[in-house]
């Protein structure tokens, strides 16, 4: 990269995580390594191999290299690999990006998936993931459950988690999905249990479509969260941009993995204003860790994702392409999607596409 008449290179940070992650994470390496990508890879050690160290040193270890790069790839963690939460609350990474988009040979349980092509932007930060949780009691005390509430009898033996939206936290994410969904010349959906949460989700969508008229030609529409989830599997091909707050996006963004052939298949990023990471929308998937069966595909297509966004366009449309043809010609799957191939094996066969 130029920057005045100084060549810099890109440093970007690997972090492969934890169980099955860093099986499919040495696979895609493997792939990028074959793109010549203008990149200074920093990679920090698997999670079996972090696991010696205690938290604070984990933590300073994984956080410091973070720090010192442009962007981060990152496989995904049972909470032994650190980072994860310092790149999202640390970093303000607010718009979590989930394409959900069919290719030829994607194994779809849906009969015609050939139109499904969205992308869910999540709020990333705010919701129920806020980490304010208690006894209920302390509600009562707090006279924070009055008669209008509906909670049960027996309520001084229960728990509460709290759900928080915020007016600059629903704009600035808004701001970007409306964004995104003119890039795309496509409508913007937005969806939240609007009928029974009114002072959280109503709100959130109240706001949206506020800040949806600023756009100009921009189509807006919007459903309750139930019916969404309905229509992801009726009706996919009518969606374009859907935005959700935290919890919902997750929770329908696997929905919508698996209308296109599931959990293996659907990249992800986190964007802030100043920072980007880059992860499959998967876990860890433990129970298939250590079998070189994991599908690598959230992981390239989530590396592709990051090229786009270093600005490597030629690359990520390479990568893309090769990954597409494996799928056409369907011969190197891995068993998630009906093969028998192993993760490296799939690896070779993009390798060999390229
Ligand atoms: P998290 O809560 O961190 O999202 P989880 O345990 O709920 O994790 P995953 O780790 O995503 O969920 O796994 C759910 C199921 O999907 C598991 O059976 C797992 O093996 C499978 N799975 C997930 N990712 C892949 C993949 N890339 N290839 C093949 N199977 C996968």
């Amino acid at each position: 990269v130029e920057v005045g008449n100084v060549i810099t290179s890109i440093r970007v940070c690997v972090i492969p995580g934890d169980d099955a992650a860093p099986e499919a994470m040495r696979a895609s390496l493997r792939v990028l390594d074959c793109l010549d990508l203008p990149i200074d890879w920093d990679y920090v050690p698997p999670g079996r191999d972090l696991a010696e160290l205690c938290t604070a040193e984990r933590e300073a270890l994984v956080h410091g290299q973070i720090d010192a790069s442009d962007t981060v790839l990152f496989g995904a963690t049972n909470g032994t690999t650190p980072g994860a939460r310092y790149m999202r609350w640390g970093k303000l990474t607010f718009a979590n990006v989930r394409p959900i988009q069919w290719r030829p040979g994607f194994r779809s349980p849906l009969r015609e998936a050939e139109e499904i092509d969205y992308v869910i932007v999540r709020e990333n930060l705010e919701d129920m993931y806020v980490g304010v949780m208690g006894e209920a009691k302390d509600l009562l005390k707090a006279g924070l459950a009055d008669v209008r509430s509906r909670l049960p009898i027996g309520a001084e033996d229960g728990r509460f988690a709290a759900k928080i939206i915020t007016r600059p936290g629903t704009e600035q994410v808004t701001r970007f999905a409306c964004e995104l969904a003119l890039q795309r010349n496509a409508k913007l959906t937005v969806s939240a249990k609007t009928n029974m949460l009114p002072a959280t989700d109503r709100w959130f969508c109240e706001i949206a479509r506020e800040i949806a008229q600023d756009y100009a030609g921009l189509e807006y529409e919007e459903f309750i969260v139930d019916d969404m989830a309905h229509r992801l599997v009726i009706r996919p091909q009518d969606i374009d941009v859907l935005l959700l707050p935290n919890l919902y996006g997750d929770v329908l963004s696997d929905l919508g993995a698996g209308t296109i052939g599931g959990l293996g298949l659907a990249p992800s990023g986190c964007y802030g204003n100043e920072f980007a990471y880059f992860e499959s929308a998967h876990g860890t998937a433990p129970d298939i860790a250590g079998m070189g069966i994991i599908n690598p595909t959230a992981t390239l297509l989530s590396a592709a994702m990051m090229l786009r966004y270093l600005d490597l366009n030629t690359a990520a449309d390479r990568l893309n392409n090769a990954i597409g043809n494996v799928y056409l010609s369907g011969s190197v799957l891995t068993p998630d999607q009906g093969g028998d191939a192993g993760t490296e094996n799939f690896a070779d066969a993009v390798i060999g596409a390229l």
